[in-house]
């Protein structure tokens, strides 16, 4: 979702925008159905040529602000990956994987929040939470985005293969009850991470034991993983980010840097809005 910069902001209470209908209540941007906008713009200008311009005004921002009640701004879940007591994988330096991800969870829901959406965080308080519970806190939420660093194969991290891996990794379930919306999702976020530069790292597409995840989108970096608990146990759209490879001691000192942190985090916010806002109308 984007607010509208001030000067583009109209005195009425709604304006088009570049393809997209806004409704801008105290000077917060939301998107209105296209079709109900117009509809909404017919019944005023009825009103202009009957009645008073004040009155088409009057009817059309209490219409225009019933409309946006079902477009409201989206509800997502943030999951940062594992817990204080199992923290996933050790980077190379030795720091552990909860804390990376604690970093760039904190930064994608604010840069959610920011845009105005709603958001719920699970395990960035440090407390212990079952995987299974992680994807039922919030069960009528728009999407659950789960964020990971990652590693790779002991084999390789045993014959010091570790610089040879780098680049993110995004997955879907097909065991999801929303799995194409969970696609669109993963899509979207992939998109994202690649336009901000990063690399897909597509190992885990490898067709050996423990990898051989099919791969949905090489250059977006999307691959099936279906067994992966919190997304085939969300009842909402779900997406896994393996944000980058911290096994990998380059990768790391660059994924812990306070820039790349922060455009890693906007790239994925960017994406989970862009999947709300391509939604087809008659899923909202
Ligand atoms: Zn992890």
């Amino acid at each position: 979702m984007v607010v509208l910069p001030l000067e583009r902001r109209l005195n009425a209470c709604g304006a088009p925008d570049a393809g997209n209908i806004w409704l801008i209540p105290g000077g917060r941007a939301l998107p209105l159905r296209r079709h109900f906008f117009q509809a909404v713009i017919g019944v005023a200008t009825t009103l202009v040529r009957r009645f008073s311009w004040t009155a088409a005004r009057v009817a059309f921002c209490a219409a225009a602000s019933l409309a946006a009640l079902p477009a409201q701004a989206a509800h997502i879940v943030v999951d940062t990956g594992h817990t204080v007591s199992r923290p996933g994988a050790t980077g190379a330096s030795g720091r552990v994987e909860y804390l990376y991800n604690l970093d760039v969870s904190n930064l994608v829901a604010a840069d959610l929040r920011a845009a105005g959406d709603r958001v719920t965080q699970v395990a960035a308080d440090g407390a212990e939470v079952a995987l299974g519970q992680r994807s039922r806190v919030a069960p009528t939420a728009d999407l659950f985005v789960s964020i990971h660093h990652d590693s790779m194969q002991q084999k390789y991290i045993d014959a010091g293969r570790q610089r040879e891996f780098a680049g993110f990794a995004v997955f879907v379930s097909e065991r999801n009850p929303k799995y194409e919306q969970s696609l669109r999702c993963a899509r979207a976020i992939g998109e994202q991470l690649v336009a901000a530069g990063e690399k897909p790292s597509l190992y885990h597409a490898e067709p050996i034991a423990g990898e051989n995840r099919p791969l949905l989108d090489r250059r977006l970096g999307v691959h099936r993983f279906d067994g992966l608990a919190v997304l085939k146990t969300a009842p909402v759209p779900a997406v896994l980010v393996e944000v980058g490879v911290i096994v990998n001691p380059d990768e790391e000192r660059r994924l812990a840097r306070p820039e790349v942190i922060k455009r890693l985090a906007q790239a994925i916010a960017n994406g989970a809005r862009d999947c709300q806002q391509t939604e087809p109308a008659e899923r909202r």
